[in-house]
């Protein structure tokens, strides 16, 4: 068995993993990361974020094409199949890899591609596809190793019509009529791929309003528009059973109603990837979910042993992860880049897009803060109007004495670029976080960003 001495190890090349190595590297730390699958990318690149990004864009584009009056002087309404919008997820995830790979080769990283596990606290056993072992010794270690869909032991996942967000993307054929059992992110990201592909969507949540986190006017506005495409949501139901049939799935619902579809795409849960790690070897504990527990260093109970990302559980995204892992590098090679990461912003890529920061009116007014709300609705907008995109809305909420941002809640076209004017004006210390920024700062013309001037005028208005 080779044994090779680093500094830093690294489980897993997703985001977490990826902005742990770069940051060790560049502080000059000597560096390997392994990844369980052959290309480097991780879950987010392979499996999550990219690809259902990518078919999202795919099926706005063929959304556009079908409703915008222009394009029928060249054509009437075509509908494309869900392989058929695969295929441009295919070419982004071969781009990504290939640029994710540079930054490793440029930065002299070493990256193993094998399954790690813990020998003890300093050294990673690493078994490659072709039953290789190699041993890796460092000073700190960092899992990086995700999470995958939580799969529970009543539902057949090897029924050819029972899929999860990762096997989705096997799907060779467009399903007539789908269920997605799990209304979360997730889910709905889902349910707007498949309703804009044109497939009646049965959407099961569990509680009685979707995605109950956000801010309720946005969260209605999500639930109109996926009701509008066709989307069935069925709020405050629960599986009793899946039952694989020859041409389809049947869901028995504990509410009594059965459902029948052709597809059934499960969405409810994740786990953190942590059975494979050996981790009973370093007396690291898991929780239910198979998350590891850490300090807002980043550090596990073993004081060498790091953990960031999807594994640790809370925000579970990419944005995020990326920062954690960076963090987590950051506490090693203690140079300042260490921060824990809390405040994280929304983005939902539902048809609309939706995307938010700080506070909800429903938080506001618990908390007894005289609060104010400015909005921008999309129609009215000239950039809106230019680019076909009418619906969404921009809400701003605001202390109506200091008249500090509080809130920036969005829906519609660019929702999720849109939100980070807003981020950054409320991460602005003291006085610099006003509502008036936007009203004394001239703003290109015809842009989304208008929304902000609009929302704010809208707001101030109110004041007396
Ligand atoms: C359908 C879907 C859509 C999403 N959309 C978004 C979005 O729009 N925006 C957003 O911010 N987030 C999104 N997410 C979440 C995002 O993908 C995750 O938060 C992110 O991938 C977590 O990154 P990570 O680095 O923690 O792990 P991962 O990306 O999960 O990567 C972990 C890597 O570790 C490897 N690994 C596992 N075990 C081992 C082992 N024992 N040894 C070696 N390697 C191992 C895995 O093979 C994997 O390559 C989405 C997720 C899903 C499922």
């Amino acid at each position: 068995m080779a044994v090779y001495n680093y500094d830093v190890v690294v489980l897993g090349s997703g985001p977490a993993g990826e902005g742990a190595a770069m940051n060790a590297a560049k502080a000059g730390r000597k560096v390997a990361v392994v990844d369980s699958r052959r290309e480097v990318g991780g879950n987010c690149t392979h499996l999550g974020t990219i690809p259902s990004k990518a078919l999202r864009h795919s099926v706005r584009q063929i959304m556009q094409f079908n409703t915008n009056p222009m394009f029928r002087q060249i054509g009437e309404p075509r509908w494309f199949s869900f392989p058929d919008v695969l295929k441009s997820a295919e070419r982004v995830i071969a781009k990504q890899v290939s640029s994710r790979t540079g930054y490793y080769a440029r930065n002299r990283i070493d990256v193993f591609f094998g399954t790690g596990s813990f020998a003890d606290e300093h050294t990673i056993e690493v078994v490659c596809a072709n039953g290789v072992v190699e041993k890796l010794v460092a000073k700190q270690i960092v899992i990086a190793t995700g999470s995958r869909p939580y799969r529970p032991v009543d539902v057949d996942f090897h029924h050819p019509r029972v899929y999860d967000s990762d096997t989705i993307l096997s799907l060779t054929h467009t399903p007539r009529r789908i269920i997605i059992y799990g209304a979360g992110v997730i889910g709905s990201e889902y349910a707007s791929i498949f309703s804009g592909l044109g497939v009646l969507v049965d959407l099961i949540d569990n509680r009685d309003q979707l995605l109950s986190f956000l801010d309720a006017e946005i969260s209605d506005a999500l639930s109109y528009h996926l009701r509008n495409n066709n989307v069935l949501i069925r709020h405050n139901e629960e599986y009793e059973r899946v039952e694989g049939v020859e041409n389809g799935v049947v869901l028995h619902l504990k509410s009594g109603k059965k459902i029948k579809a052709d597809a059934f795409l499960w969405c409810n849960g994740r786990t953190g990837n942590t059975d494979q790690l050996g981790l009973e070897n370093i007396g690291i504990k898991v929780n239910s979910r198979g998350q590891i527990d850490v300090d807002q260093n980043y550090r596990t109970p073993v004081a060498n042993v790091y953990a960031a990302g999807d594994v640790i559980g809370w925000p579970s995204l990419a944005s995020a992860a990326s920062d954690q892992g960076r963090s987590a590098a950051g506490s090693i090679v203690d140079n300042g880049s260490w921060r824990f990461v809390d405040d994280v912003p929304t983005g939902i890529y539902t048809i609309p897009e939706i995307s938010s920061i700080g506070k909800t009116e429903r938080e506001l007014t618990q908390a007894k803060i005289p609060y104010e709300v400015g909005k921008a609705f999309f129609k009215g907008m000239a950039r809106a109007q230019i680019s076909h995109e009418p619906v969404g809305m921009l809400k701003l909420l605001f202390h109506r004495e200091t008249l500090e941002v509080l809130g920036v809640h969005c829906f519609g076209y660019q929702a999720s670029e849109i939100v980070h004017i807003g981020q950054a004006i409320m991460s602005q210390k003291g006085e610099a976080n006003s509502i008036k920024y936007f009203v004394n700062t001239t703003f290109n013309y015809p842009t989304m960003a208008e929304a902000y001037r609009v929302a704010a005028f809208d707001g101030l208005n109110r004041l007396f």
